[in-house]
């Protein structure tokens, strides 16, 4: 049985003090630790290691059935049927570029402007909407956009591509309720599973995906694959992502009498990352069987002990883009106002044994819009004299706290698997001393 336990869960740091405590790592978000189910699958491989698709002997032989098999356990995690594929890349944002890169000729991508910047840089012909403030807002601009998608110009094919979980506050978008007014144009849907995989069941039907990507290493499988899943017509139609062995079937001697290969094959040049897919396969076949509901209400319990907790610290500011109820995973991210995130993480890790993520996380727009509403919403409560988080360390140099938030980003802390009460106690009692002392 494929184990989820966590390999290091008991890393041990050694605190200033002399101390020496369990390393308490709240930064699942940026990559999750491995997962006992993918050390174990490539431990069992590595003395069978061989080429993929390329040799006769029985290293070859047992690595190809490997690989294969692991393409069939992702496809399943990924609900994936017969008019999909199942590519291996290296990550999240390799496997955005390369869709990116297959879609047809003129295709017009629609996305909202929160996204991570592998999901906002990569494509083409973008129509950027401002980030909604509620999921009926979302689902109502998207409608809005495409049903005036003509005036616009948007005539051949379209995508809208989103976020399955934001990396930055760990709301859930409203993915299901957008696919179907995107589909209801024409228009198909990618999804960016890279936060949303690590915490949910992630099916292209019941999300109403066509595409879906994600990323071992924030999947407890760090090896260095990734996943793209998704209808097959517009791959194979597509120049293969990268020319080479592998992605070619015949080649002849004229530089343009050459054959590519259909199928993954055809975006998966060179030698494949066979022990990245075993890895993240493992993961995924562990997750299939495991008891998800349980998963859930364990990171669900673990996100309500920290918001409770981060209401007797007002220094630090929860940011949302939907509001406090929307449901999210197991990420928070807190405006600090009148300190520097990057310091505070610091000294979290050195005196405290916790990791956490300080900065803007690779979504500048989302971030600078969420200090930005925090800041005002800071300078309104202080205005009005009601001593609500935020407020007071605003009324004390809002200017100054400005301008230093927004260079610096915010607090990300992040868990999942393997993550304890202990470690979010830690991080309150830590966080309430570094922003005090
Ligand atoms: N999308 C989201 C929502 C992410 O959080 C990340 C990474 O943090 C990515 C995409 C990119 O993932 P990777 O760095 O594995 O390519």
């Amino acid at each position: 049985m494929p184990s989820l336990d966590i390999v290091g869960d008991d890393l041990k740091v050694e605190l200033p003090s002399g101390e020496t405590v369990r390393f308490a790592h709240l930064d699942y978000a940026a990559s999750a630790p491995c997962a006992q189910a993918a050390a174990d699958a490539v431990a069992e491989l590595l003395p069978r290691y061989g080429s993929v698709h390329r040799g006769t002997g029985v290293r070859s032989q047992a690595s190809t059935i490997a690989y294969e098999l692991a393409r069939d356990v992702v496809a399943e995690f990924a609900g994936a049927g017969d008019d999909h594929s199942v590519i291996f890349t290296r990550n999240t944002t390799d496997a955005l570029n390369l869709l990116a890169r297959a879609l047809p000729p003129g295709t017009t991508t629609i996305q909202f402007d929160g996204e991570h910047h592998a999901n906002l840089l990569p494509w083409p012909n973008v129509l950027r909407l401002p980030t909604p403030a509620s999921p009926d807002e979302a689902v109502a601009a998207l409608d809005r956009v495409l049903r005036g998608r003509a005036l616009r110009g948007i005539t051949g094919p379209a995508v809208f591509t989103v976020t399955g979980a934001s990396n930055v506050t760990g709301e859930v978008w409203p993915v299901r309720r957008l696919a179907d007014v995107a589909h209801a144009y024409g228009v198909r849907v990618i999804v960016d599973a890279a936060q949303l995989a690590p915490h949910h069941p992630v099916s292209l039907a019941d999300l109403g995906a066509d595409y879906l990507a994600f990323s071992g290493h924030k999947l407890y499988a760090p090896f260095g694959a990734g996943v793209l899943a998704g209808r097959t017509d517009w791959l194979d139609a597509a120049e293969p992502y990268l020319a080479g062995g592998g992605a070619s079937a015949v080649v002849g001697d004229r530089p343009d009498d050459l054959t590519w290969a259909t199928g993954p094959a055809r975006h998966e040049g060179g030698t494949p990352n066979l022990l990245g897919a075993v890895a993240l396969a493992a993961v995924c076949a562990a997750l299939i069987t495991a008891d998800r509901d349980a998963l859930h209400a364990h990171e669900q319990a673990l996100l309500g002990r920290l918001r409770d907790g981060l209401r007797a610290i007002p220094e630090a500011v929860e940011v949302s883009v939907f509001g406090p109820d929307q449901p999210r995973v197991g990420i928070v991210s807190l405006h600090l106002p009148g300190h520097d995130p990057a310091a505070i993480a610091q000294r979290l890790g050195r005196e405290h044994g916790i990791g956490v993520r300080a900065g803007q996380f690779c979504a500048h727009p989302l971030v600078r819009r969420l200090i930005g509403t925090a800041e005002a919403g800071a300078a309104e409560a202080g205005a009005a004299g009601a001593g609500t988080a935020g407020a007071g360390a605003a009324g004390a140099g809002a200017a100054e706290a400005r301008e230093c938030a927004t260079a610096t980003g915010l607090l990300r802390v992040s868990f999942g698997l393997g993550s304890t009460a202990d470690d979010v106690d830690r991080l309150l009692t830590g966080l309430a001393a570094a922003l005090r002392t």
